[in-house]
């Protein structure tokens, strides 16, 4: 069978009653016949029948061995971090999901988890910055927003070599792209927020591990911590991953026009595109996923907040706003949002610059979405060039 037929038929059609769409649960607890004796189900923060379906259904789509969903991306992150002890090193990738950022440095570090951030697009660099407390290393790739490609099988071969788990948090291609487990990761994780549930409506997480004991461990800090997803956001999320190959499809199809626009508008100084050539992993890119994702980043010639500023609430149908992942188009200034925890020393050397834009392309039309981005680019010029020719009037007299 082929992976779209597999994927929307790995997801069951109800016993009880034939119900071709996944039966919403929305239960706390199940009547048990004696104590103990119950039909699998004993209370909804431990198991639950429509979360339990999301769950097998995201472990298939990552080939993995279990799957544990959690009520957003940042729970399922913090539940991987859990598996670690005081004592233990975490080597993260430096152009880090912000939030991640903030869980590692203002959570965990007090507990005495240390992270020491890497370039990890030369997977030499890890390799250097391992040491025998290092249990864990954490990858994103594509990365947030500046689209750095890692070498996922390259890092495993490390990982592997010195004992300590990968995981790799797949949200921006989705397995749709890139399935990290089969390239040696350990662990993946998902903010299922963004193309999973594809429709910015819900906030969610998904954990994958390659190994059935890991596995238990992530279940067991699931339970044990009760970060879980609700039922009928689970059926949500279900429902997302039915259409994630055909939405991812276009997402891709509409941002390499987008890109390939912008890398030949004067008015940009640089595209952050895994698909363009000039990318500089682009060759790991084209190996590792099958397509190049829907997020595109770039940055102005004219490199000031102020003018990214304008440009940002300068579209119609890009709409300022955090996230990404969704039918409709979104853009934010990563420096001012969703960056803003990370210090400006920190945040400029990982290239994320003060006009950096980051575009989430959406499921509209092509030729709307270049108009769009055309029309707002044209109106920084104007008012670049009516600022200059103001000053000239001014300083000549
Ligand atoms: C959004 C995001 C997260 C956090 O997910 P939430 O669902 O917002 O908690 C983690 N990693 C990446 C790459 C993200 O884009």
């Amino acid at each position: 069978m082929q992976t779209n037929t597999k994927l929307i038929h790995s997801i069951p059609v109800d016993e009880l009653t034939g119900a071709i769409s996944v039966p919403i649960y929305q239960t706390s607890t199940y009547v048990q016949e004696a104590p103990g004796i119950n039909k699998g189900f004993d209370y909804s923060r431990t198991n639950n029948p429509t979360r339990a379906t999301l769950e097998s259904l995201i472990a298939t789509l990552e080939e993995g061995a279990v799957g544990a969903a959690f009520g957003s991306g940042l729970a399922a992150i913090d539940a991987v971090v859990k598996l670690l002890q005081s004592g233990d090193e975490i080597i993260a990738v430096d152009d880090i999901y912000g939030g991640a950022f903030r869980l590692f440095t203002q959570v965990y570090e007090k507990f005495g988890i240390t992270v020491k951030y890497v370039d990890s697009t030369e997977a030499e660099n890890i390799f250097e910055a391992i040491t025998p407390k290092t249990k864990l290393i954490w990858i994103e790739t594509p990365t947030n927003p500046t689209l750095k490609i890692s070498d996922i099988r390259a890092i495993a071969k490390i990982a592997k070599a010195n004992r300590c788990l990968l995981c790799v948090d797949n949200t921006f291609a989705s397995p749709a792209l890139q399935k990290p487990l089969t390239l040696g990761a350990d662990i993946v994780i998902h903010s299922a927020t963004k193309y999973l549930g594809g429709h910015s409506d819900l906030i969610a997480g998904l954990v994958v591990a390659a190994d059935p004991t890991i596995g238990a461990q992530i279940k067991f800090l699931q339970n044990a911590s009760g970060a879980i997803l609700g039922p009928f956001d689970s059926w949500l999320v279900i429902r997302g991953i039915e259409t994630l190959p055909v939405r991812v499809k276009e997402h891709c199809r509409n941002a390499e026009i987008v890109a390939e626009f912008l890398n030949n508008h004067p008015a940009v100084s640089k595209v952050y595109y895994p698909g363009l050539s000039s990318h500089k992993n682009h060759e790991i890119a084209t190996k590792q996923s099958k397509g190049f994702g829907g997020i595109v980043s770039f940055s102005l010639k004219n490199d000031t907040q102020e003018a990214a500023f304008e440009f940002v609430k300068s579209t119609q149908l890009f709409k300022l706003a955090e996230s990404l992942g969704g039918v409709k188009s979104l853009l934010c200034h990563p420096a001012s949002m969703t960056h803003k925890t990370i210090p400006e020393e920190k945040r400029r050397a990982a290239g994320v610059s003060d006009s950096l834009i980051r575009l989430s392309v959406g499921l509209e039309d092509a030729e709307d979405l270049v108009r769009d981005i055309e029309l707002a680019l044209e109106k920084i010029e104007n008012s670049t060039r009516q600022k200059s020719e103001l000053k000239k009037e001014i300083i000549v007299g």
